[in-house]
C-alpha cells in the first residue's frame, strides 16, 4: 500500500471516473486516497457531457440520473436547489450540460473529506507488479498506486470515417454555407445531436441521414412499467426464442392497453444477466441483427427532440435511407458518396459539402485511438472480449490478460466492460458497477 491508505488510480474523468471517485471517497474518506488522471480539462463531462447546447438533452428523465443508486433523489434535488427542475414535472428531460456540472459538484463535495489528486495528462501505459501499478502520462511524469482503473468510456476517433467522414465539433468540422447539402452516416442519438448542432448554427440545406436500417429513436413517453419476477425471464436460451419470447409479451400488453415503453424498462434489471446467458453465437446474432431495433426502442429521445426531428423530415429537409455506404471519396472540396439502398443492387451517388460520422461509440477495440488501451493490448495485459467490443473483464471487472489471467491490480469500469454486461453505457447501470466495485476494492483492504 501506498502509505496508510489504499491508492486508487483511475484513468479518464468522465462520468464513470467521476462516479467511481466519489463512490470510493463518500464510502472511505480516511482510508483512500484517489487519483483522477483526466485528457480534458473539466472532469465529468466526457463524451456526452461535455455538450454546451440547450437542445442538447439527457435521454433519461431527471429522476433517474442520481449518482447514486442509493439515494435516488441526489440529481433531482440537486437541480430543484438550482432552480433547474422546471415546474417540478418529474418527467423532464434537463440539457446534459447541467449533468456535467453536477458531477464535478458530486466529486467536489465527495472529495471535501477525503484526499484527491486530479491530474491533467493523457495517460499512455500502464504496468502492474505484485505491488501495485506504474502509470506513464504524457508529460513524462509516472504515477504510482495499489490499483489502477480504467475509466476511458468511448472511441472519440473511430478510423471507420477512412478520414473523409467528420466528427461534429472536431477540429475538421470547420464552417459550412448554411445552404450546403451534407450527408450524416447513422441515425441514432450522436445523429440527432448533429442535427441540433447543424440546426443552431442556421443551417437550412438539405440533410440525407444513411444508416443499415434507417431507424430513428423512438420517442420517450411516460409510461407504466410493469414487473417481470426473475422466473418469468427466459434467461440462459438463444436470442432468437429470446426475441419470440419479449415480442409476444409486447404484444400482449399492448393488447392489454400498455405502451410496448413499459415492457422495453420492464427487462432493465435482467438486461445484463440476459445478455451473460447467450453464447457468443447469440451475443453476436444480437448485435448484428437485434441491436438497431433494440437502440431504438430502448434509448428514446424527449419528446420536443422527436417531434422537431419528425417535423423536419415532413418538412423535406431530412431525408432518411436504409442503406449501406459502398464508397466515399473526396471530389474537390466535395464529398462523393455511393449507397446501396436496402434491398437493392444499384448504387445510387450523392454528392454533398461534408459528411459526418454518427456511427455510434462502439468499435472494435484493436482498432482503438486510446494510446492507453493501445499499449496494454500490444503487452498482452490486456485482451479484447470474444466480440471485441471492449476489453475481456471478469464479473468483478478484473482485467483479463491475453494469457487468461485475471488481474487484482487492473479494474475496468464503464464502456470499456461492454463485452461482459453489454448494458453499461447510461448512468444508472454505471453507477451501480461503480458502487460493486468501491465495495470490492474497500474490502479487498
Ligand atoms: C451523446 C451521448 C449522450 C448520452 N446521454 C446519456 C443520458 O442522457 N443518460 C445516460 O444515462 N447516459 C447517456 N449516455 C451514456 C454515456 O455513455 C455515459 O453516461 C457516459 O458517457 C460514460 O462515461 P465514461 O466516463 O465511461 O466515458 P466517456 O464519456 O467517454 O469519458 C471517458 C473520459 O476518459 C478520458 N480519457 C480517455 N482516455 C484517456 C487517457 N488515456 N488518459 C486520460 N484521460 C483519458 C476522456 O477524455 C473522457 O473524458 C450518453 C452517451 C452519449 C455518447
Amino acid at each position: 500500500m501506498q502509505g496508510a491508505r489504499k491508492s486508487v488510480v483511475i484513468v479518464g474523468g468522465g462520468a464513470s471516473g467521476v462516479l467511481l471517485a466519489a463512490h470510493l471517497l463518500r464510502a472511505a474518506p480516511a482510508s483512500v486516497r484517489v487519483t483522477l488522471i483526466e485528457r480534458r480539462r473539466a472532469m465529468g463531462q466526457g463524451v456526452a457531457y461535455s455538450a454546451r447546447q440547450q437542445d442538447h438533452l439527457l435521454n433519461v428523465p431527471a429522476p433517474g440520473m442520481s449518482a447514486f443508486a442509493d439515494d435516488p433523489e441526489h440529481f433531482w434535488r440537486w437541480l430543484s436547489a438550482r432552480g433547474l427542475a422546471g415546474d417540478g414535472d418529474r418527467f423532464v428531460f434537463v440539457p446534459r450540460r447541467h449533468y456535467g456540472a453536477y458531477l464535478r459538484d458530486v466529486l467536489a463535495e465527495a472529495s471535501a473529506g477525503g484526499e484527491l489528486v486530479v491530474l491533467n495528462a493523457t495517460a499512455t501505459d500502464l504496468t502492474t507488479s505484485g505491488d501495485g501499478v506504474e502509470i506513464a502520462l504524457d508529460t513524462g511524469e509516472r504515477i504510482a498506486g495499489d490499483i489502477g482503473v480504467l475509466a476511458v468510456g468511448h472511441e472519440e476517433n473511430p478510423a471507420r470515417s477512412r478520414g473523409i467522414a467528420v466528427r461534429v465539433g472536431s477540429d475538421a468540422d470547420t464552417p459550412l454555407d448554411a445552404a450546403a447539402a451534407v450527408m450524416i452516416l447513422g441515425s441514432g442519438l450522436s445523429m440527432v445531436d448533429a442535427w441540433l448542432t447543424l440546426a443552431q448554427a442556421g443551417h437550412r440545406g438539405p440533410v440525407t441521414v444513411v444508416s443499415r436500417h434507417g431507424l430513428l429513436p423512438q420517442e420517450h413517453r411516460p409510461a407504466p412499467t410493469i414487473e417481470f419476477a426473475p422466473e418469468d425471464v427466459p434467461l440462459g436460451q438463444d436470442v432468437r426464442r429470446f426475441e419470440r419470447w419479449f415480442r409476444t409479451r409486447v404484444e400482449c400488453h399492448i393488447r392489454a392497453g400498455g405502451d410496448w415503453r413499459g415492457v422495453v424498462d420492464a427487462l432493465r434489471p435482467y438486461n445484463q444477466r440476459i445478455w451473460q446467458g447467450w453464447d457468443t453465437a447469440s451475443r453476436r446474432g444480437f448485435l448484428e441483427h437485434v441491436r438497431p431495433f433494440w437502440n431504438i426502442h430502448r434509448h428514446r429521445l424527449p419528446p420536443e427532440l422527436h417531434a422537431r426531428m419528425v417535423e423536419t423530415i415532413e418538412r423535406g429537409q431530412m431525408r432518411l435511407i436504409a442503406g449501406k455506404i459502398v464508397d466515399l471519396a473526396h471530389d474537390g472540396a466535395a464529398v462523393r458518396a455511393g449507397i446501396r439502398r436496402r434491398g437493392a443492387q444499384a448504387i445510387e451517388m450523392a454528392s454533398v459539402a461534408r459528411v459526418y460520422d454518427c456511427g455510434g461509440v462502439t468499435v472494435d477495440v484493436e482498432q482503438s485511438s486510446n494510446p492507453l488501451i493501445r499499449a496494454l493490448l500490444a503487452r498482452g495485459a490486456a485482451r479484447p472480449d470474444r466480440l471485441h467490443i471492449g476489453l475481456d473483464v471478469t464479473a468483478g471487472t478484473q482485467v483479463v490478460a491475453a494469457d487468461g489471467t485475471a488481474s487484482d491490480r487492473l479494474y475496468a469500469l464503464g464502456p470499456l466492460t461492454r463485452g461482459t454486461f453489454f448494458e453499461i453505457e447510461a448512468i444508472p447501470d454505471i453507477r451501480v458497477q461503480a458502487a460493486g466495485l468501491t465495495k470490492a476494492l474497500l474490502s479487498a483492504a
